[in-house]
């Protein structure tokens, strides 16, 4: 573990400025990122935060150690667009009585989680440390961890919320600070605003903390009356819950500044009474596909699952690491246009970076200090890619006897980004030696012996497989790669 405070530097939506990054406790560096809504296919824009967040979680974990960074991503299973979705799939079936509405939402949100946690693996994206559910967190918990109903009734305790119309509403006008993130005037949003007022809020602004739930609605019981949670205040509550009242960083994508992040920082704030609720706010930029916005009238709306298992997109499938790479050589706060040629360009270079890192022995290098370097500088992830393509440049290059060194570097640079860099070249004839004098010390039942070659190979990818010839019935062994 070493201390990066010195040169890592991200920027601040709060602030608008790039600042170094200093955490409240390096020996536990605390991320919250806004989750997805589990009732359909991830669309290819949520790919974005998945991916920037996930390189940022690498960085943190190489600057302070793998054990000391809690990175938590909820995943918002109560929404009405859940709802919705599960009569319109499930509402024969619930009429003739054969699933409840909760049996049906829980299918919705469970097939389309798992969807969501195959695509991302797939973009070679790291587990978060803890995955939370909103629907886990709406009632007190027997662990005694935030929720979402005790945060309300103390937002109510201490005079930033109010019941009006059977709803709950938080009091903008009682937080004098409302709007520093999005950098909106509270005073001009209402002299602005066009719609007419709710007659039941206090100001334009307010927002739902609880609702009302119809019979056909999904519902839990509150002092309120059965309801159940508006939309931001469940971040509130999973943060505090995994992560405290103030933690490091929050991120999300530019559309959740306004309403979402400045809502969840109202809430945070005033239920615990601090002047932060994360010290650092990041944003990724907009994504637009062939130059234009992503909708589903225009027709350009892909789900990620659409391209990296249809070829709806350009005629093929795409590989997850070249919709890695592809979503990466933009810079993260930049917006992106989402393009084949751009899939195109990616796939080139990570074919050579590739073919470069091939070089290397089996021996993993370290990652190189100016990659780490130029990602330290609020995720220059472009500047970090002309190091891999300058490393791979020396590494072909390279025709001296012994380690080539920039093939080394560019291996474990590429592992580091989370790109999938294989398994070690093998030695055929070797694996079968090593094969072949194990299976004499199993003849000679020298257990220990054997299982010390298997352990070799396994330490260099190799995996063996024990079976029996289905003729003879004697002991044959195979072997495979494993990633
Ligand atoms: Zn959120």
């Amino acid at each position: 573990m070493s201390d990066a405070s010195k040169s890592l530097r991200l920027y601040n939506t709060l602030t608008r400025t790039k600042a170094d990054f200093v955490p409240i406790d390096a020996r536990n560096v605390r991320m919250y990122v806004c989750g997805p809504t589990v009732y359909d296919f991830a669309h290819i824009g949520n790919a974005r935060p998945a991916i920037v967040f996930d390189v940022l979680f690498r960085l943190l974990r190489h600057f302070y150690g793998e054990a000391h960074v809690t990175y938590v991503r909820n995943i918002t299973d109560v929404d009405d667009k859940i709802n919705a979705r599960a009569l319109r799939d499930f509402g024969g079936d619930i009429a003739a009585g054969k699933l409840s509405l909760n049996e049906a939402i829980r299918r919705v949100t469970e097939k389309t989680a798992d969807q969501y946690h195959r695509d991302v693996a797939t973009l070679g994206c790291l587990e978060p440390t803890v995955e939370p559910r909103a629907t886990e967190f709406v009632e007190p918990r027997a662990d005694g961890k935030a929720d979402m109903i005790t945060l309300i009734q103390s937002l109510i305790g201490r005079g930033h919320a109010y019941v009006a119309a059977g709803e709950v509403l938080f009091d903008t006008a009682s937080m004098p600070a409302y709007g520093q993130l999005s950098k909106r005037n509270l005073d001009e949003q209402q002299a602005g605003a066009r719609v007419a007022v709710d007659a039941h809020k206090k100001s334009p602004g307010d927002f739902v903390l609880w609702k009302l739930s119809s019979p056909e609605e999904p519902g839990w019981n509150s002092p309120w009356g059965r309801g159940r949670p508006g939309w931001h205040i469940e971040c509130s509550a999973m943060s505090a819950a995994y992560l405290g009242d103030v933690f490091d960083i929050h991120g999300g994508g530019l559309d959740l500044i306004f309403p979402h992040h400045e809502n969840e920082i109202a809430q945070s704030r005033c239920a615990h009474g601090t002047d932060v609720m994360a010290n650092v706010w990041m944003h990724n930029g907009f994504l637009q596909v062939e130059g234009q916005k992503m909708s589903k009238s225009v027709g350009n709306f892909y789900s990620i699952h659409e391209l990296l298992e249809t070829d709806t997109f350009g005629g093929r499938k795409w590989p997850g690491e070249v919709l890695r790479l592809a979503m990466l050589m933009t810079h993260y706060r930049e917006p992106i246009d989402f393009s084949v040629r751009k899939l195109e360009e990616a796939e080139n270079t990570l074919r050579k970076w590739k073919r470069a890192a091939d070089l290397a022995s089996a021996a993993a290098g370290q990652v190189p200090a100016e990659v780490v370097a130029a990602l330290s500088d609020d995720l220059a992830t472009y500047a970090a890619f002309q190091q891999l393509t300058q490393l791979a440049s020396e590494a072909i290059e390279f025709n001296e006897n012994g380690e080539n060194a920039a093939a080394a570097s560019l291996k474990a640079a590429l592992a580091f980004l989370g790109f999938d860099v294989g398994a070690a070249k093998v030695d055929e004839a070797a694996i079968g030696e090593a094969i072949a004098k194990r299976l004499k010390f199993i003849a000679a039942k020298n257990w220990a012996e054997a299982d010390r070659i298997r352990d070799e190979l396994l330490a260099q990818g190799v995996q063996l497989k024990d079976g029996k010839d289905p003729v003879t019935g004697e002991r044959v062994t195979t072997w495979e790669v494993k990633r």
